[in-house]
């Protein structure tokens, strides 16, 4: 299991809820009054809680630690919730001020030292959260929860090479992920002008994951800009073969590399893959783009999608081929057809994050390889 900061807020929520009950259930030596007031507090706090009344859930639990001093986890609760609502150096300080007490047991001090660790990266100091997250990995090399924060930490600061190595010495067995690091390696080794050293590191990162489309992306463009056209092309046209979803990423490079002529490798893929959309409208695109898609006419009236969106931008390309042949051109058709995009776009499968571009690891939810193409 991996952690993301939402499900750690859920998480977070319970364990405050947990505490707060398990220590309403503790046997007072105070008088019942007082029990039964404290109860009514906890009963509070947890229900502002679950109203999301951050602020409120904090004051609640701030009075109740200072009538009980000795409830450490509900100091740590605080911190988190002050980190829910973005309120950082204020978590920072209730964190921090917690490893200060002596006497804490091997567990909690994970439990402070990870949130420790997460505030300094929502704050964005990455390279601070990864020294914490070290620290972890070092008192307990089995905690992978840990080793992904750092991992993930070491990636938002661009530290490719200590990413890839927590990849590997705590054995996460993410082939993908690696693939990606190996890839970031070779593009920032180009960017210094090691073509050749970049290169190795595409190839490797293919090695590693054979369905990495970043990876030939990447090889084949340094494989252009050497003048390779012919390796470049055949590269890519690998990459289309594994996985065609995503040609429209690329397909502005393989049409240059054909100087225009990119008909048959459209006709090659559609035979190969006759019911993707990707490859069909990808096709329409750049086929309208040099004014040519009545060449397609028949493939348009052919095809058949179900999806939608699919529906929708098939719809798009029946009424730009009419116009081209001046069978239609009324307002309305062009309102329409000014409301559909030609070109997909990219959606994360996991959190529903869309962008136009497409992403090997999504922005929001920082997962790699969530990308679905849509339409319409
Ligand atoms: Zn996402």
């Amino acid at each position: 299991m991996t952690f993301t900061y939402l499900n750690l807020s859920y998480f977070l929520v319970g364990a405050v809820c947990g505490v707060i009950l398990s220590f309403a259930a503790k046997p007072k030596s105070k008088s019942a009054k007082k029990s039964h007031d404290d109860f009514l507090k906890y009963i509070q706090s947890i229900n502002y809680i679950i109203d999301n009344e951050t602020d409120r859930a904090i004051d609640e639990l701030t009075n109740l630690v200072k009538l009980n001093p000795e409830l450490i986890e509900i100091y740590l609760a605080i911190g988190n919730l002050f980190r829910i609502r973005g309120e950082l150096n204020r978590a920072l300080i209730v964190h921090k001020s917690l490893l200060a007490k002596p006497h804490i047991d091997r567990k909690l001090k994970r439990e402070i030292i990870l949130a420790i660790g997460i505030d300094y990266d929502k704050a964005g100091f990455h390279q601070k959260a990864a020294d914490n997250f070290k620290q972890l990995v070092q008192m307990d090399r089995s905690d992978k929860d840990a080793a992904s924060f750092l991992k993930e930490a070491y990636e938002k600061n661009h530290e490719w090479t200590k990413a890839l190595d927590v990849l590997k010495n705590f054995d996460l067995k993410r082939k993908n992920e690696e693939s990606h690091i190996l890839v970031a390696i070779g593009k920032e080794r180009r960017s210094n002008g090691d073509n050749q050293s970049a290169k190795s590191f595409f190839k490797k990162a293919i090695k590693t994951d054979s369905d990495c489309f970043e990876a030939y992306y990447e090889l084949a463009r340094s494989e252009y800009e050497e003048g390779n056209k012919e390796n470049a092309f055949n590269i890519i046209k690998k990459a289309v073969e594994k996985n065609h979803r995503f040609v429209s990423v690329v397909s502005d490079l393989i049409v240059e590399m054909l100087e225009g002529n990119y008909l048959e490798f459209y006709k090659s893929m559609l035979s190969k893959f006759p019911k993707s959309p990707e490859l069909l409208f990808d096709f329409l695109y750049h086929l309208s783009k040099n004014d040519q898609l009545v060449l397609a006419e028949n493939i348009i009236k052919s095809a058949d999608f179900s999806g939608e969106g699919e529906k929708l931008l098939l719809e798009y390309w029946r009424c730009r081929l009419d116009m081209e042949k001046n069978l239609i051109g009324s307002k309305a058709i062009r309102q329409f057809l000014d409301k559909v995009n030609e070109k997909p776009k990219f959606r994360c499968e996991y959190c529903g994050f869309v962008q136009k571009e497409i992403f090997w690891k999504c922005p929001q939810c920082r997962k790699w390889d969530t990308s679905e193409v849509i339409f319409g």
